[in-house]
């Protein structure tokens, strides 16, 4: 059985970029557009010799209301499927209270969650991560899935404990 890694956050800070350079296809839906991919979405992921399956999901808001709350739902799920979860947010953004929302669920779920600052490309990734500490949930990874930058030291906390 290959390990299975769920990429969860809100909508637009590179969950689908991050699974498409994973699983190196280009079908999960990226855009500019807030909560495209509204269903989980499996590849499997042969990365630097890392070998899993990745799952992407739609993303979770703050408030879960019609199409929100189902989509809350694939994430939940995701994350009950998953050995790894990849909690995704925006390095550019900071934290928001969606975040937050997430990052208290997963302490509750008591799953390890890696956080991961994405978009760390032209800014201080530093600085940048530095704010994710504030999410409780311990070491904040930087990476830019547009571009491959961090990725393969993130899969490298991610696996070589397990
Ligand atoms: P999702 O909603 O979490 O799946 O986010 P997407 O993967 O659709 O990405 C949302 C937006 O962020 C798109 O415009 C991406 O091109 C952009 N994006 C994703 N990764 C990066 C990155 O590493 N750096 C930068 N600058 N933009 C990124
Ligand atoms: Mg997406």
């Amino acid at each position: 059985m290959l390990p299975v890694v769920a990429l969860v956050g809100r909508p637009n800070v590179g969950k689908s970029t991050l699974f498409n350079r994973l699983t190196r296809t280009r079908d999960a839906l990226v855009a500019d557009f807030p909560g495209l991919t509204r269903d989980r979405k499996y590849g499997q992921a042969n990365y630097d010799g890392y070998q899993f399956i990745v799952i992407d999901t739609a993303g979770v808001h703050g408030d879960e209301e019609g199409i929100d709350a189902e989509m809350a739902a694939q994430s939940l799920r995701a994350i009950d499927e998953a050995d790894v979860v990849l909690f995704m947010v925006d390095a550019r953004d900071g934290i928001t209270a969606a975040d937050m929302g997430i990052a208290t669920h997963l302490r509750r779920l008591g799953k390890k969650a890696y956080v991961v600052a994405n978009k760390i490309d032209g800014i201080d990734s530093n600085a940048a991560r530095a704010d994710f500490f504030e999410l409780g949930l311990g070491d904040v990874h930087g990476i830019a899935a547009a571009h491959g930058r961090g990725v393969e030291q993130l899969l490298q906390e991610c696996f070589d404990p397990l």
